[in-house]
């Protein structure tokens, strides 16, 4: 990354830099690109789930949606999202609020009772360990710390996780029971896994017979182009590889409908979907259908879903392209930074020089713009390369979010050209 300038031209740029930060710390900004929230816009295009479902309250079966019962979730929702997350309607659960939830569970259950296939309980083993690709989601690493679960990094690519590391790391060690994947438009990278990936992930050879791989496709359908990308389907290549049960398959309307009053997902074999069921069994009555309904009379199929996600494109596309101009106009030559144009998703990574990443998020927020902090992308917060920062343009409106990337790249050139003086 880094680009040969003369001491002369270095400190001119430095000093550049430091007016440009007094300049922008005296404007008393207070702007937020942590969480990748839907913006208020976004939330407007499901106002009308607000008032459905009217006075209906059959579902397609003439279920009364307002009593208990029904696990599975109703049907016709379950039709709704099975093309778009590459599970059978009758292999997909539609649960409750949260896909985090459904993990968190899965984790909890795994744990705890004995999984399709092996004989003992995950929490009877001395060690587990997930495998996390880097960058990754922070609140998945989360869940692995909160249950005493080691996790391993493994380096992303353009195509997904490196398979040779992973491949490597399952046959040998029988402690490894599972990987977090989020395979489209990636958090944070916005990496989608390649055809290649999909089959060695369904192929491998695992050392431990309880194997699982968390598919989280939280941005199936969340494109940013024209050009919609596609992904294998994983959970047919696992059953086609002899490995039926390896993957547990996740998504939700958080960021199609409402963020947190939307509906979760759950997608896998038959036995696994047995095995979540009867514990669910134990945990629940029943999910939220009337909630359900509402979500199928407001979608009503596969194509009024990717209708609407159109329109959620329109709100958020502009967004990424300006993050992609400025970073562009601000850092682009300078040899200060590179960063991601995700063709779908909700993030923009933005990888700066070994080092300076934590210091860049310390210099924003002390000029009044908040990131999400430095080290978030790895496992235990700890990127040893300081180098990833986490761009999330979806909250702030336009105008904002254009002040609060400049005012960042302003912060990339002053840690950037400092750490080059030193
Ligand atoms: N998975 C990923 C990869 C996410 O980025 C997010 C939210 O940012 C979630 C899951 C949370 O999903 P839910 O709202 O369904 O719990």
């Amino acid at each position: 990354m880094t680009t040969e300038l003369s001491p002369d031209a270095l400190t001119g740029l430095l000093d550049q830099a430091r007016r440009d930060y007094q300049d922008l710390a005296g404007r008393g900004l207070s702007l937020d690109l942590t969480r990748g929230k839907p913006a208020p816009e976004q939330l407007d295009l499901s106002e009308d789930l607000l008032s459905l479902p009217g006075g209906r309250h059959t579902s397609a079966d003439g279920t009364d949606v307002r009593n208990y019962g029904g696990l599975q979730g109703l049907p016709e929702l379950r039709e709704i999202f099975a093309g778009a997350l590459q599970v059978p309607a009758a292999q997909l659960l539609a649960a409750g609020n949260s896909s985090l939830e459904l993990m968190h569970d899965c984790l909890v259950h795994a744990l705890l009772s004995v999984l399709p296939g092996v004989e003992s309980r995950w929490v009877e083993q001395e060690r587990i360990a997930f495998l996390c690709p880097v960058p990754g989601y922070d609140r998945h690493f989360a869940l692995c710390e909160r249950f005493g679960i080691d996790m391993i990094p493994v380096p992303m690519t353009a195509e997904g996780p490196d398979m040779d590391v992973v491949e490597r790391l399952v046959a040998e060690d029988p402690a490894v029971k599972g990987i977090w994947c989020v395979p489209k438009y990636s958090n944070p990278d916005g990496v989608c896994y390649s055809d290649a990936t999909v089959a060695r992930l369904a192929s491998m050879t695992t050392a431990a017979p309880d194997f699982r791989i968390f598919w989280d496709n939280a941005y199936a359908v969340h494109h940013l182009t024209d050009e919609p990308v596609a992904i294998a389907d994983l959970l047919a290549a696992c059953a086609e590889a002899g490995n039926p049960d390896r993957t547990f398959v996740f998504g939700s309307t958080s960021k199609i409908t409402a963020a947190g009053a939307g509906v979760a997902f759950f997608g896998s074999s038959p036995a696994n979907v047995q095995w979540l069921l009867g514990n669910n069994a134990k945990r629940s009555i029943g999910p939220d259908k009337v909630n359900q309904l509402r979500h199928v009379m407001f979608l009503q199929d596969a194509e009024g879903l990717q209708a609407h996600m159109e329109r959620q494109r329109a709100l958020l596309q502009p967004k990424f392209e300006a993050v992609a101009r400025i970073l562009d106009a601000e850092l682009g030559g300078t040899g200060l930074a590179t960063w991601t144009s995700p063709k779908g998703g909700y993030f923009v990574t933005l990888e700066v020089q070994d080092g300076c990443a934590k210091e860049v998020v310390r210099r924003a927020a002390e000029a009044g713009i908040v990131l999400t902090p430095a080290g978030a992308t790895h496992p235990y917060g700890d990127d040893p390369r300081d180098a990833v920062i986490r761009i999330a343009p979806s909250y702030p409106g336009l105008a904002e979010l254009e002040q609060a990337i400049a005012g960042l790249a302003v912060c990339v050139r002053l840690v950037g050209y400092e750490q080059r003086v030193r």
